[in-house]
C-alpha cells in the first residue's frame, strides 16, 4: 500500500477498476468491512483519511476528532486497501471554501437541523474525492444513512459516473454502533450509549410486526431513550432512505434514526427498513469488543 498526499499521485498508482472508501481516519471494525468489501470487488482500492473541517459546526469536536495515521495506514492495509490517500487541509481547499456544494431540504432536518452545514461540507468533499479521484464506485456506511442519501443525490444531480454502495453498519456485541467518537466515552457514558440501539431494536420489532406508522414506530423507540436518564436525545425520525427526508408512514426504503448526546459526546445510529417486506437490517454485531478500544 502507498501513502500519497496529493490527488495527482493518487491517479498515478490506478490500475483496473477503482474503488474509494472516504473516512475520517481512526479506523475500526466498520470502516474495515467497507475497505473488506470494496477490494474484493476491484483491482484498485483508495482509502482516503481526511478529518474535513467543514463538515464540523462544533470546534470542540473538530479539535478532539482522534488522529493515528500509523495505526490507520496499517489497518488498511491489511484490510485489502493499495492507496491511502492522506492530503492536507491545502490540498483539499487550494482555493479556500470559494465554490462549495449546497444542499436542499435534507440539509435542515435530522442531522441537517442539529448540525447546520453538515451536509453541505460531507457533499462538497465527496464530489472532490469522487473528482480527484474517479473511482467506479465508493462505498458508504448505512450506519450514517441519512449521508448516504446525500450522497447519491448528489452524485446523481451532479452527474457523476462513480456508483455510490452502502453496507450494513457493525456493532459491538451488545448492539452500540462501532463509532470513532465512541473513544471518547466514559465507562457510565458507554453503558448509556447502548440505549440508542436498543431503541432503534424496539422500533424494528414494531415495524416487523406490520406498523407503518411513524409515531407509533417512534413511541417504541422512545420508550427506550425515556429509561436512559444519561442521555440527551436530539431527534428519533423515520426518514426516507433515498431522500433522507423524514416521513410519516413508511412507503418506501426507510430508516429509523436516533442521535442523542451521552457527555459531551454526540452519537447517532440508525436501522434500515425495506419498504415492501418491512424487513428490518439491523446491522453486524461483532462477537468481541472493538479494535477501537485496543493496540492493533
Ligand atoms: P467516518 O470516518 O466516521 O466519516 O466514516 C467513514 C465511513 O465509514 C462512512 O461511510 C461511514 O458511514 C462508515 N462507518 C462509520 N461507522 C460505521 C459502522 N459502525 N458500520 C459501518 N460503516 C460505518
Amino acid at each position: 500500500m502507498k501513502t500519497v498526499r496529493a490527488f495527482a499521485d493518487v491517479r498515478e498508482h490506478l490500475t483496473g477498476t477503482v474503488a474509494l472508501v472516504p473516512t475520517m481516519g481512526y479506523l475500526h471494525e466498520g470502516h474495515l468491512a467497507l475497505i473488506e468489501h470494496a477490494s474484493k470487488n476491484a483491482d484498485t482500492t483508495v482509502v482516503s483519511l481526511f478529518v474535513n473541517p467543514t463538515q464540523f459546526g462544533d470546534p470542540t469536536d473538530l479539535e478532539t476528532y482522534p488522529v493515528d495515521e500509523a495505526r490507520d495506514a496499517d489497518l488498511a492495509a491489511r484490510a485489502g486497501a493499495t492507496v491511502l490517500f492522506a492530503p492536507d487541509v491545502e490540498e483539499v481547499y487550494p482555493t479556500g471554501e470559494l465554490v462549495t456544494v449546497s444542499v436542499g431540504a435534507v440539509g435542515d432536518v435530522l442531522e441537517g437541523e442539529f448540525r447546520p452545514g453538515h451536509f453541505a461540507g460531507v457533499a462538497t468533499v465527496v464530489a472532490k474525492l469522487l473528482a480527484g479521484v474517479q473511482p467506479d464506485v465508493a462505498w458508504f456506511g448505512r450506519k450514517d444513512a441519512q449521508q448516504l442519501a446525500v450522497v447519491q443525490a448528489m452524485a446523481r444531480s451532479l452527474r457523476f459516473p462513480t456508483a455510490i454502495r452502502g453496507l450494513p453498519t457493525i456493532r459491538e456485541a451488545d448492539g452500540l454502533a462501532l463509532s470513532s467518537r465512541n473513544r471518547r466515552l466514559t465507562v457510565d457514558e458507554r453503558a448509556a450509549a447502548v440505549a440508542l440501539s436498543r431503541s432503534l431494536f424496539a422500533a424494528a420489532d414494531a415495524v416487523e410486526a406490520g406498523e407503518r406508522q411513524s409515531q407509533t414506530i417512534l413511541a417504541a423507540a422512545s420508550e427506550e431513550l425515556a429509561g436512559e436518564p444519561r442521555l440527551t436525545v436530539e431527534y428519533a425520525a423515520v426518514a426516507d432512505a433515498r431522500t433522507g427526508l423524514p416521513v410519516e408512514e413508511i412507503q418506501r426504503d426507510a430508516f429509523v434514526a436516533v442521535a442523542a448526546r451521552v457527555g459531551d459526546v454526540r452519537l447517532i445510529d440508525n436501522v434500515g427498513v425495506d419498504g415492501d417486506s418491512l424487513s428490518v437490517d439491523r446491522g453486524i454485531r461483532l462477537s468481541e469488543p472493538s479494535i477501537l478500544y485496543r493496540e492493533v
